[in-house]
């Protein structure tokens, strides 16, 4: 059984299917207290990069992340989600620049695509681009790309659910209640597994605290006042000029094209949380706008089209929460953020731990238990 229905529980459940329908005998449920990809996954910015991830194994990880979406494109109707159109990043003051030369020497040596370009090189490769100034430093980073998830978790589940699992969605997905290896909904229903997978992104801690109280998944604070884990994430067009076709990043900005000819933004300093009023996202949008027009061309009549509040699950070492849950021996948590990028080579992993019970050495930083008390460790016997 899967909890959740975002990008991670899409992916675990089209993986674990697959593996069912190759004899694994497994047999899926995908649980979800809304339509499948309604909340964090689907305003994500959704970026596939392992731009600047440390230490060394979670860089490898994201960057196994990228390759497994670009293996998995082809056969899941990659045209209509997987973006591999590269990364453009500037950068203006003296701090920026040095930064960035810095990021690009590492990430070479680190094997990673990425190169130092000059702005009429950055203007080449992105011809939307707004005149950069001359002393703007700039890297290019070709592996990188986005993808639009609403149509990847519609292929995700599609093909879940071809490969023989089932999906329970609104009262008859949304769990309850969650202890010794069963899950309770709230249409009354109780569903038993030999396995749950704990996908349910911010919402982890509180159904993994009822199946062992003692483990704790710790995120970072998403729902009180001036919390770090949400983002504003803004949607503006019409572009009438030739549009953006690349991911791009100022010191002061994120933009990348978004379907339906529009440009999904997000600025690092737009300091916004569940309890912000509504004029003062609206102030946000306009701001994101009019850096977005002095970025790029072609936003003369664009307007804000849509704005959301959108809760990053952010473990508290920033690191992904990925394995059993100690003291509850049939609960798999699996929880982290650049969830969009981790997700496909995580999903292959998980599904293969849990088909062979042999477990993957690339995941051994990520395990649990690293926040469970001593008793709880005690008790997590597969873990
Ligand atoms: C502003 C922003 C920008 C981001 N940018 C990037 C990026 O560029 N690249 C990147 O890789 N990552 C990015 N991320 C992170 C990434 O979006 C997340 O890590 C990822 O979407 C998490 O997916 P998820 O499936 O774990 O969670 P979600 O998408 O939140 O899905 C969890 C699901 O669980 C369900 N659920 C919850 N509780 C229950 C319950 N009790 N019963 C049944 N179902 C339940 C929910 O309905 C939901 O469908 C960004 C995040 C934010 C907020």
């Amino acid at each position: 059984m899967v909890i959740g229905a975002g990008v991670i529980g899409a992916s675990v459940a089209a993986s674990l299917a697959q593996a069912g329908a190759k004899g694994a005998g497994l047999r899926v449920t995908l649980l979800d207290q809304d339509q499948p990809g309604r909340a964090t996954s689907r305003w994500s910015f959704a970026w596939l990069n392992s731009n600047d991830k440390a230490p060394r194994h979670y860089h490898d990880l994201n960057h196994a992340g990228m390759r497994a979406w670009a293996d998995l494109a082809p056969g899941l109707d990659g045209a209509a989600w997987y973006r591999p159109v590269g990364h453009v990043e500037l950068a203006t003051a003296q701090a920026g620049r040095t930064e960035l030369a810095a990021r690009v020497r590492r990430l070479t040596d680190w094997g990673y695509p990425a190169r130092l370009i000059d702005p009429a090189e950055a203007t080449r490769l992105e011809p939307s681009l707004q005149p950069p100034a001359r002393e703007t430093a700039a890297a290019w980073f070709p592996g990188e790309a986005y993808v639009l998830t609403e149509p990847l978790i519609d292929r995700l589940v599609k093909s879940a659910t071809a490969q023989g699992a089932t999906i329970l969605t609104g009262d008859h997905g949304r769990v309850t209640a969650l202890a010794d290896g069963r899950a309770r909904t709230a249409d009354g229903a109780e569903h038993e597994a030999d396995e749950i997978v704990c996908c349910a992104g911010r919402w982890t801690p509180g159904l993994t605290a009822q199946a062992s109280p003692a483990s704790p998944i710790p995120l970072v604070a998403w729902d009180t006042l001036g919390a770090t884990a949400p983002g504003l994430v803004v949607r503006v067009g019409p572009v009438t000029a030739q549009a953006p076709a690349r991911l791009i990043h100022t010191p002061r900005l994120a933009l990348r094209p978004h379907s339906g000819g529009l440009l999904q933004l997000e600025a690092p300093d737009a300091a916004v949380d569940l309890h912000t009023p509504d004029p003062e996202l609206r102030r946000w949008a306009s701001e994101l706008l009019k850096r977005a027009r002095r970025t790029v061309r072609g936003l003369d009549h664009a307007t804000v089209v849509d704005y959301q509040v959108c809760v990053r699950p952010m473990p508290a070492d920033e690191q992904s929460i990925v394995g059993r849950l100690p003291g509850a021996e049939h609960v798999y948590v699996a929880v982290t953020h650049s969830g969009v990028t981790l997700a496909a080579h995580l999903s292959r992993l998980i599904a293969a731990e849990l088909a062979t019970g042999h477990q993957a050495a690339e995941l051994a930083p990520y395990r649990p238990a690293r926040f469970a008390g001593p008793a709880a460790r005690k008790g997590g016997a597969r873990s």
